[in-house]
């Protein structure tokens, strides 16, 4: 064991046992029951509080919200909603707003104080904005490196066939640190499914990198598109590294083909990002977890021109996934906890995740008796650790 540098002491742990946590070099080195390691360095206080590990962000925009910046209000869609009008609406709210790393400053800092300690932001690359968000985003992130760990999607917001150079731009977003590929409604969008993922699964192939696809086509052709993806990814062997996030299709299916859906999307190793969205349809999330699925989640859009909600609180949606999933029991409260913490590093692949010896000392603590109390009372008062040290407290990130 090495040297312990730090020593939480009386940190209850999601099991109701009180331990002290020792950490050096920004990771965890012991867990033992409190009073029985005797440490050297700097001893921290946790007063019983119940300890989790940093929630995991899993869809983010860090380019798009406003969060922050002046209130724009909400514009509708002329018939209904239309994934072309918004984004129309969205080029003109963004010419007016405060420059963009402005913005993703304040969205990182409005997550991380809610205790993210993982991230996993889309950022628009197409024939719009070229690669121009991505190196904005891309500063941030080295801005941020010591605060929160952030992997990202280089996301064609406005097509990939129908946005003149963006089979280029997304191989070169990669190229220049993006890391994993997107995609948007390969067959509403671009009206075409097998040339969309060809591009998309084609720039992941190359740089060996994973994806991860905005779907928001609804019914068979939902069902569709994601049977295609999970076929893409079997005939590359590229189960694990695959995403499709809102999937909003298999909140359509009956269950008999939600199970053969889930079925096949476990086989494929096919994750599914869910964020409960308002009125939508959405994935079954406790049919899918019984099928093997990873389902994890993430705030989506925060105060943007897709919608004006978002708080940057990855606990707080857990208890929307709850809410919505008609979770009441322990367990099913577990379950949703279980979606923004282990679920979403198993999507992002996170080495070193957890409460456990011999991963990062990323973790957070609550005012809560339990992850099942935690999830349904949404405490603030939370004090944020990465890699041993406090990051946030109450509300508001702390540097230094
Ligand atoms: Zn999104």
């Amino acid at each position: 064991m090495s040297a312990i540098e730090t020593l939480f002491t009386r940190a209850k742990l999601a099991d109701g046992s009180i331990k002290d946590i020792g950490v050096a070099d920004g990771r965890i080195v012991s867990i033992e029951p409190t009073g029985s390691i005797v440490a050297a360095g700097a001893i921290i206080e946790l007063e019983d509080a119940l300890v989790v590990p940093g929630f995991v962000e899993g869809h983010i925009h860090l380019d798009t919200s406003f969060y922050g910046d002046a209130w724009i209000p909400h514009k509708p869609c002329t018939n209904g909603f239309d994934v072309h009008e918004r984004v129309a609406f969205q080029a003109e709210n963004m010419a007016q707003a405060a420059p963009m790393d402005v913005r993703a400053r304040k969205q990182l800092d409005l997550c991380i104080a809610n205790g993210s300690t993982h991230m996993r932001s889309h950022v628009m690359v197409d024939g719009s904005v070229g690669l121009k968000s991505l190196e904005t985003v891309l500063a941030v992130r080295q801005e941020y490196r010591g605060l929160i760990d952030i992997q990202l999607v280089a996301f064609p917001q406005s097509g990939i066939l129908k946005s003149p150079g963006t089979p280029q731009l997304m191989d070169e977003a990669i190229a220049m640190g993006a890391d994993l590929v997107g995609g948007l409604d390969p067959a509403s969008f671009d009206r075409d499914v097998e040339k969309h993922l060809d591009v998309v699964f084609g720039v992941a192939e190359k740089h060996g990198v994973g994806v991860d696809i905005h779907l928001h086509d609804g019914g068979t052709l939902g069902l569709f598109t994601i049977e295609q993806i999970c076929a893409r990814t079997r005939a590359l062997s590229m189960g694990g590294h695959v995403t499709v996030s809102h999937a909003y299709g298999l909140g359509d299916l009956s269950i008999d083909a939600a199970k053969r859906a889930a079925a096949l999307l476990a086989d494929s190793g096919v994750s599914i990002m869910t964020n409960a969205p308002g009125n939508h349809p959405f994935p079954p999330v406790a049919l899918l977890r019984s099928a093997g699925v990873t389902v994890f989640s993430g705030s989506d859009n925060i105060r943007d021109s897709w919608w004006p909600y978002g708080d940057g609180d990855m606990l707080g949606r857990t208890m929307m996934i709850g809410y919505r999933s008609g979770f009441y029991t322990d367990d099913e409260l577990r379950a949703a906890f279980d979606v923004v913490t282990e679920s979403g590093a198993r999507a992002l692949r996170l080495k070193d995740y957890g409460l456990r010896v011999g991963a990062k000392a990323d973790f957070v603590t609550l005012n809560a008796e339990h992850v099942p109390e935690a999830v349904v009372a949404v405490p603030k008062g939370r004090s944020v650790y990465k890699a041993g040290k406090l990051v946030a407290r109450d509300g508001a990130v702390l540097r230094n």
